[in-house]
């Protein structure tokens, strides 16, 4: 029995169907420009079939080669050769339960790409695999039941110390966000998603952690629902920085179900400061309340140097909650000048300024003055969280819940230009410092959801 004869795939599930679908996980891209897979078979039998294409049973210990040839795909096995077809496929003959190093194991498979850390790895896939032939080489598909791709995430996202908790609450998200399918990312390629940071980091399920697999048994179906009782979208970023930020002002639009919250307990002097706005937002980013605030997100629930531990790769700064960048009047204009197609021909920085934000301080329009080469005025308005962090960095700025403090000579020329910043990343939905925070001190998957979600509802879609 194949996996696609008795599960719905995710573009034909609804809340309605009550039963687990299977998702396509883009493994081999075309951008990989991938020509020859290597593999073996770990797990039971396994049957090929494909375009006109059907095999015997194979047994586990089988090794098989996939080429791209002029002609299409080739698959090599020991004793001949299956093709040429544009499309292949592996099925399990049974399906099996999840468990380590079980499934079909493919040499250097790509991770990270286009990341410093891009490296090639062995990976076990459960379920089944598809190979098409593209101009550019192979791609290759993993299909599989939703559940035990949601272990190989957790698992690849989330170091295996983490509270179990917190892991519950990141699989529901995860469900979620998936089953909403509202994000169309691949929508030209035989995949729903891929298995990369470009949707969720998948490395196959080769070594799951128990800590993967009990947060996922623990949460099996289970997603947020929102009040038009769909299934929640649900955002999530890496920190808050205090006070979550609404979806109107990062994408600008509302999205049911997705509030803005304080993220610390109910007697926090954070409170005070929901919203933030130009004359709180000193005080929110400096003031002395932050020696005593027990933030979820904040330093004293979840030191720095820790977060490695629980969230995988971070960039190495001193500190999430409170950060800040300076720059010299000319490498900021040198910055502009190379971010900024309109301000190529920028001469000298006059002014720069937040003309509208969020309620978690976030910036969500900053207006630029400048005088270009020829001497004439020049204003320009960067006008969205996502544009404002992208040009005003030479990465990527944490957040736009920044304060702009503007050093100037006697003559009112700009000198150097600080941001003092709170947070990292778009703060709508879950904080996951925040939720990691919650997780270290007690609370469970229940809580954390109903605190960062408190107008979506905890449901079991499946049994
Ligand atoms: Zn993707
Ligand atoms: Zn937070």
């Amino acid at each position: 029995m194949s996996i696609t004869e008795n599960q719905i795939d995710i573009h034909h599930w609804t809340p309605g169907s009550r039963a687990e679908p299977s998702v396509r996980i883009g493994v081999i891209l075309a951008s990989d420009g991938c020509g020859k897979i290597e593999m073996v078979l770990q797990g039971g039998p396994c049957v090929i079939g494909g375009n006109g294409v059907a095999s015997e049973p194979m047994k586990a210990g089988t090794a098989i080669q996939i080429e791209r040839s002029p002609e299409g795909l080739l698959l090599r096995i020991a004793d001949g050769v299956i093709g040429p077809a544009d499309r292949l496929r592996i099925d399990p003959q049974e399906q099996t339960d999840s468990a380590p190093g079980v499934g079909i194991l493919v040499r250097d498979v790509v991770a990270g790409r286009g990341f410093h850390w891009q490296k090639k790895a062995d990976q076990t896939l459960q379920g089944s695999v598809e190979f098409f032939a593209t101009p550019s080489g192979i791609v290759m598909v993993n299909e599989l039941p939703l559940e035990d791709y949601l272990v190989g995430v957790i698992t690849a996202e989330m170091g295996s110390a983490c509270p179990v908790e917190f892991l519950k609450a990141q699989c529901v998200v995860a469900r979620s966000w998936l089953l909403a399918m509202t994000e169309p990312k691949h929508d030209d390629e035989p995949f729903d998603r891929c298995n990369d940071d470009c949707c969720q980091r998948y490395q196959g399920t080769g070594d799951m952690s128990q800590s993967a697999i009990d947060a996922v048994r623990g949460t099996r179906g289970l997603v947020l629902i929102d009040p038009n009782n769909k299934v929640l979208d649900a955002n999530y970023a890496k920190s808050c920085g205090g006070i979550s930020e609404l979806p109107e002002h990062v994408w600008g639009e509302p999205k049911p179900g997705i509030s803005a919250i304080v993220d610390a307990p109910t007697d926090d002097p954070v409170q005070q400061f929901m919203p933030v706005t130009e004359d709180n937002l000193d005080e929110f980013l400096d003031g002395d309340w932050l020696d005593k605030t027990r933030a979820f997100c904040s330093t004293h629930i979840v030191p720095v140097k820790t977060i490695s531990k629980y969230l995988g790769r971070v960039d190495e700064v001193d500190d999430y909650f409170r950060w800040t960048v300076n720059y010299t009047r000319a490498e900021l204009e040198s910055l502009l000048r190379a971010n900024l197609p309109e301000a190529t021909g920028l001469g000298e920085l006059r002014d720069l300024r937040v003309t509208s934000r969020g309620v978690s301080g976030r910036a969500s329009k900053v207006e630029l003055r400048w005088i270009d080469q020829t001497g004439s005025e020049a204003v320009h308005t960067l006008d969205s969280e996502y544009r404002i962090r992208e040009v005003l960095h030479q990465g990527f700025l944490y957040s736009s819940a920044f304060a702009l403090r503007i050093a100037r000579d006697d003559s009112g020329a700009i000198e150097t230009v600080t941001l003092r910043g709170a947070g990292w990343g778009h703060g709508a939905g879950l904080c996951q410092i925040g939720a990691l925070g919650m997780g270290l001190t007690g609370h469970d998957v229940d809580a954390i959801c109903q605190h960062y979600y408190p107008d979506a509802e905890l449901q079991a879609v499946y049994p």
